[in-house]
């Protein structure tokens, strides 16, 4: 049985985190919408990027792709990716005959390191429920289609497994280099809820 030791009370550092916020936002000194951009800034944009770029170097360089599925945690850890959240990490692959998606179905076990802060929908009830048992709708309303002939594997996060899905790289890339690649890379599609972007798709 998996340890899974997240739904303990507030740590010590969590509980000063949230008095020094209200009591920051209480005495005027910061703005509540600044700390939701803070917020946002790290759950969608700093953290999704450094697993973007890991992505990016496993679909241009074989030889780091085989040391990142042997080996996740050293091949993370030689862009400087690692820490809490992170230490015990599974790269899981999608091809043309296997889709990967990941879930916490008890908290909200997330790899850091790579993806930043969860989602608030990760983090919800239902996707943690629906995901297990009817993973094809969850992908669906994603807008992921997928062939029946595609096996859907579903990996339930604990505090000593972190998943990261290598998404497919996709049709017509072929001639990118590895910046351009990690554009197409979305924090959505490293979860499993998504396919990584088209070229020349709008980056919405
Ligand atoms: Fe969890």
């Amino acid at each position: 049985m998996a340890k899974h030791d997240h739904d303990a009370p507030l740590s010590d550092t969590q509980l000063r985190v949230r008095a020094l916020e209200s009591l920051l936002i209480e005495k005027g000194l910061v703005d509540p919408a600044a700390l939701d951009i803070l917020i946002d800034t790290y759950e969608n944009k700093v953290g999704p990027r450094n697993g973007a770029r890991v992505v990016a170097r496993a679909w241009s360089d074989p030889d780091y792709k085989q040391r990142l599925l042997d080996d996740p945690g050293a091949a993370i850890a030689e862009f400087g990716f690692s820490g809490r959240q992170g230490e015990d990490m599974v790269v899981v692959e999608n091809t043309s005959e296997v889709h990967n998606m990941t879930v916490c179905t008890l908290c909200s076990c997330y790899p850091w390191p790579v993806l930043g802060l969860p989602p608030v929908w990760y983090k919800s009830a239902p996707y943690r429920a629906r995901a297990v048992s009817e993973p094809r709708a969850v992908l669906r309303e994603f807008g992921v289609e997928l062939d029946e002939n595609v096996e859907v594997r579903v990996w339930d996060s604990t505090a000593e497994m972190r998943y990261l899905v290598l998404p497919e790289r996709p049709a017509g890339s072929e001639d990118l280099g590895e910046d351009e690649l990690a554009e197409l890379v979305t924090r959505d599609c490293m979860i499993g809820v998504a396919k990584a972007r088209s070229p020349g798709a709008s980056s919405a």
